[in-house]
């Protein structure tokens, strides 16, 4: 081994040693279902605006550190009331990181259910906290009540974290059961809504619990480009938080552009409808096409189980030959096996994705 090598290994954090890092597919020139992102872009005459706006940016100036204006619209816009603080990260991955790096002690465990989210356990395990992940039910992706508040018992974790839509799954948790996790917590509970303009459910309800936080990002519905996250919960929470944040982590053009877009927030709302109607299209047609059991879905993807002779990895790839990137999620987790994800896209990509699968699958 190098010199170098060697000096790695005596240094660095023990959890490293075994962790990859978070892989991305390389997606050129393909039409891009894999990642939730929004496929639209804005009308010429915002675009224009919005150019034309950035002129007054000081590029040469530090941001804002607190956001002042950025936040006001985010409250406004989503709803906030003014007894939640809000504290913004470089996307909500951040504040996961900021989630966990409040609670970091020896010993301490951070609990989410399996599969969700793999940012999670990723940020949990780099930063040497032990995460406990509990199977959700393999038929309905349900929550195993007894199992999770069996293990809450167990391990007191200092962070639960549910995504409401579930991220890969895509249902919504049943409320009796989100009910009596939090209530069960001894720690926070971080309800993570990166999925809320799809789906009817709001989880500020449940900021009658103190300990609840509810984490939202911008990436899933147009703006994953800007990089921005945002939570709100008791400033007995927030305080500890905006101790770890670093002071200038939202650039000055992700608040401005944040900014400019929600005084046009209609155009955001208008696209997300249009997934969620291109949602009932897509699901329809999966389900037709015999080949995939396409699970429901509140948020702007759908899983599908694959029943063919084909399988889940091999209907990927040859979809990736004919330019069409999706996920597959076989071998992430067994109650995923042989399973894909699909982005909604625009009418005409889902078209090109449902003529693809029908060309692959004969
Ligand atoms: C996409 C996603 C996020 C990450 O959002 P960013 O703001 O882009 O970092 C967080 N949680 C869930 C459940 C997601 O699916």
């Amino acid at each position: 081994m190098s010199n170098l090598a060697s000096r790695i290994e005596q240094i660095r954090s023990k959890p490293l040693a075994d962790m990859k890092a978070y892989h991305v597919q390389p997606a050129k020139d393909v039409i891009k279902l894999d990642a939730m992102e929004n496929p639209f872009t804005w009308p010429t005459e915002i675009q224009t605006l919005w150019l034309e706006s950035l002129k007054s940016v000081s590029v040469n100036r530090y941001p804002d550190a607190g956001a002042s204006g950025l936040k006001r619209l985010l409250r406004q816009q989503f709803d906030i009331a003014e007894d939640y603080p809000i504290v913004l990260g470089n996307g909500s991955d951040e504040l996961i990181l900021l989630l966990a790096q409040m609670v970091q002690q020896p010993d301490v465990s951070i609990m989410g259910v399996e599969p969700s989210f793999v940012m999670y356990r990723q940020i949990a395990r780099s930063l040497n906290l032990n995460y406990i992940g509990i199977n959700l039910k393999s038929d309905d992706f349900s929550i195993d009540r007894e199992a999770t508040l069996a293990a809450i018992k167990t391990h007191q974790p200092s962070v639960i974290f549910l995504a409401i839509p579930n991220n890969p799954t895509g249902n919504v948790f049943d409320e009796q059961t989100i009910e009596e996790i939090i209530q069960a917590s001894n720690g926070l509970v971080v309800l993570d809504e990166a999925y809320t303009a799809f789906t009817d459910y709001d989880s500020k309800k449940w900021l009658r619990y103190d300990h609840v936080v509810i984490m939202r990002t911008v990436s899933k519905i147009g703006l994953a480009g800007l990089r921005l996250g945002y939570l709100f919960a008791n400033p007995l929470i927030t305080n500890e938080l905006e101790k770890i944040r670093l002071p200038y982590n939202i650039n000055c053009l992700t608040q401005h552009t944040a900014s400019f877009i929600l005084g046009h927030a209609d155009i955001l709302e208008q696209q997300s409808e249009r997934l969620v109607e291109q949602r009932a299209l897509l699901h329809q047609a999966l389900t037709d096409l015999a080949a995939f059991e396409a699970f429901p879905s509140q948020a702007n993807f759908i899983l599908a189980r694959v029943n063919h002779r084909l399988s889940a990895r091999e209907i990927f790839e040859q979809l990736k030959q004919k330019g069409i990137l999706i996920k597959c999620l076989d071998g992430g987790h067994p109650h995923l096996s042989n399973c894909l994800r699909f982005t909604v896209g625009s009418e005409a990509e889902n078209q090109a994705l449902i003529q693809g699968l029908s060309e692959i699958i004969g």
